[in-house]
C-alpha cells in the first residue's frame, strides 16, 4: 500500500480528500500547517505528498523545499487559481504537477496515480542510459543532468519532458503528444502548461535549446 501525505488548512477540502484517497486504498496521513507537514514528512516517509499551497506557519512552497531536501518525493500541489499554477511552474519550485481548486475527487486520484506510476518506472528502470544533446548529459536512469561538471536541478516533470525531445532531436512535438506522455492520461493538463514547463527549462538550460515549433509546439536543438 502507498502512503500519502495530505497538507489542506482547509477541514472540508482535507475531509473530502482523505475520504476518498482512503476508499481507494492509500494510507493517509494528514497535516494542517507547514511544519507539521515537515515533520510528518519525516517521521512517516510517505510516497506521495498532496500539498496546499496557502499555509499556516510556512507555505507550501517552503514545505515542498525542505521534504524534497531530504529526498526525492513526488509532490502534487493544490493551488487557488490557474494563473497561481503558471507562476509557481515558471518558478520551478519542485513540485510534480499542480491542481487547481476547485478540483473533482477524481481528478485528484487520477494525478496520484499518474505520479506514483512515474515514480515506480523511474525506480526499476533499466541499465544506465545517458543522454548527450547541447553540452547537456541527461543520466535517465539517476535523472541528473549535467552541463560540464555542474548539475542543473530540474523537477521531475522537467527532466521527462528534457529527456523525450533529447530522445527525438530536430523534431517537432505537439503539445498534445507532450501532454500525453509526459502528465499521462486522464491528466486534465492543459496545452499552456507544457508551455510554462518549457519556460522553466529555457530559465535552467538557456533560450536555445528547446525551439518553438510554431502551430505544432517545440523541438530540441541540437548543433549537428
Ligand atoms: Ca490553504
Amino acid at each position: 500500500m502507498k502512503r500519502i501525505l495530505v497538507v489542506e488548512d482547509e477541514p472540508t477540502i482535507l475531509a473530502a480528500v482523505v475520504t476518498r484517497l482512503r476508499a481507494e486504498d492509500f494510507l493517509v496521513e494528514t497535516a494542517v500547517d507547514g511544519p507539521s507537514a515537515v515533520a510528518t514528512a519525516a517521521a512517516t516517509a510517505p510516497d506521495l505528498v498532496v500539498l496546499d499551497v496557502m499555509l499556516p506557519g510556512f507555505d507550501g512552497l517552503e514545505v515542498c523545499r525542505r521534504i524534497q531536501a531530504e529526498r526525492s518525493i513526488p509532490v502534487l500541489m493544490l493551488t487557488a487559481r490557474s494563473d497561481e499554477t503558471d507562476m509557481l511552474i515558471g518558478l520551478g519550485v519542485g513540485a510534480d504537477d499542480y491542481l487547481t481548486k476547485p478540483f473533482s475527487m477524481r481528478e485528484l486520484v487520477a494525478r496520484v496515480r499518474v505520479l506514483l506510476r512515474r515514480m515506480e518506472r523511474a525506480g526499476d528502470a533499466g541499465e544506465a542510459q545517458t543522454l548527450s544533446v547541447g553540452g547537456y548529459r541527461l543520466d535517465l536512469q539517476e535523472r541528473r543532468v549535467h552541463h560540464e561538471e555542474r548539475e542543473i536541478h530540474l523537477t521531475r516533470i522537467e527532466f521527462d519532458l528534457l529527456a523525450f525531445l533529447a530522445a527525438r532531436p530536430r523534431t517537432a512535438i505537439s503539445r498534445a503528444v507532450l501532454l500525453e506522455h509526459i502528465w499521462g492520461p486522464p491528466s486534465g493538463a492543459e496545452s499552456r502548461t507544457v508551455d510554462s514547463h518549457v519556460k522553466a527549462l529555457r530559465r535552467k538550460l538557456g533560450p536555445d535549446l528547446i525551439r518553438t515549433v510554431h502551430g505544432v509546439g517545440y523541438a530540441l536543438e541540437t548543433p549537428r
